[in-house]
């Protein structure tokens, strides 16, 4: 088989007419996967290339902001060529799931690849990848006292020390409905309005600039998720290597329910026209060679328990990981957000 390039379209915005007549070119039945995919990296398309290698199954991908593209498959309608989505995030991917967008599907394959945790029990979407939201700290300083946990963040000693971004975030919301799993909605509101209280500045900027305004001075504690912090520890720049040697990484609640894991889920579309090719293509996601390909694109954790990560990333050391799955916390995205803007958290 030879290895037909991917096409790459970018996305128009949704729902435009132009990008409607496209699907009669591509619903050729079992040669090619309509990829719908928010990520976007490099990496990926040589990941897709192998697939194609293996199987002689044409990878057509279209990328997108994840809430654009679900919105574009519904617009579709049963007219979609979407076979596969790929977003990160529980929270986008409970989104999709509520949108109707996805279908379930069994693999014993997926099953036995991915730990139970990080797929939906029905199997709407399986995780390739995962992240760790953890606190960040600056090394010169010393690691904080007293600072073990993610409830700890609300204590009044850490009053203006805290680095975030916006509570509608995913990342966020995700995180925050992990704590209503693990303490009940009243508790996790009186720690958001405790997290609210002890925040260095209103939340501004992604997870990076998070952890290098600690090292700015403006605050001592960042939460952000481990691959961006370790994206600089692979970085030819200078400044950034060096930030990544500064930075101190806490993973929280090791004593307990442990740290919290999100994922980069792919799930097979309701009104894909091949199913087949569709959950041939995420069982390829979790091969030993494509785990360590996708996963190390962005620096996340593979799902495959015997694939290692990136040095720079496996540098932060072992974690006991929440088990929580990440469908129940992602269902909870809509009360966790409610939560954090009545808790003054914005
Ligand atoms: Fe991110």
């Amino acid at each position: 088989m030879t290895t037909a390039p991917i096409s790459r379209r970018p996305l128009f915005g949704a729902g435009l007419g132009l990008v409607l007549a496209a699907p009669s070119l591509v619903r050729a039945q079992g040669t090619t996967v309509n990829l719908y995919s928010s990520r976007h990296y490099d990496t990926d398309r040589a990941l897709y290339d192998g697939f194609t290698t293996e199987s002689g199954i044409r990878v057509r991908l279209i990328e997108g902001d994840a809430d654009q593209l679900i919105e574009r498959i519904r617009n579709e309608g049963t007219n979609s060529p979407a076979d596969v989505l790929i977003t990160v995030d529980a929270a986008r991917l409970a989104r999709a799931q509520e949108a109707g967008v996805l279908q379930p599907s069994r693999s014993a394959v997926l099953e036995a690849r991915v730990p139970a945790s990080l797929r939906n029990p029905e199997g709407y979407w399986f995780g390739v990848s995962r992240r760790v939201r953890v606190i960040m700290y600056d090394k010169q300083k010393g690691a904080p006292a007293g600072l073990l946990r993610y409830e700890d963040l609300a204590k009044p000693e850490f009053r203006g020390q805290i680095l975030v971004r916006s509570s509608s975030h995913p990342y966020n919301l995700s995180l925050m409905g992990s704590i209503i799993a693990a303490n009940g909605a009243e508790a996790a509101e009186a720690w958001a309005r405790g997290v609210a209280a002890n925040l260095a500045r209103p939340p501004q900027g992604g997870d990076t600039p998070q952890f290098q305004a600690v090292l700015a001075g403006q605050g001592s504690l960042a939460i952000a998720n481990t691959y961006y912090l370790a994206r600089f520890g692979a970085s030819a720049v200078p400044a950034e290597k060096a930030v990544y040697e500064r930075i101190g990484v806490i993973f929280p609640n090791q004593a307990d329910r442990g740290a919290h894991v999100n994922v980069s889920g792919a799930g097979v579309v309701r009104t894909a026209p091949n199913r087949e090719g569709a959950v041939r293509f995420i069982e390829y996601l979790t091969s030993p060679r494509a785990q360590e390909l996708f996963a190390n694109g962005n620096f996340e954790y593979p799902v495959v328990e015997d694939v290692p990560p990136h040095p720079a990333l496996a540098a932060f050391g072992p974690f006991k990981a929440d088990a929580l799955n990440a469908a129940e916390y992602g269902a909870l995205s809509a009360q966790a957000l409610q939560i954090m803007q009545r808790a003054g958290w914005r």
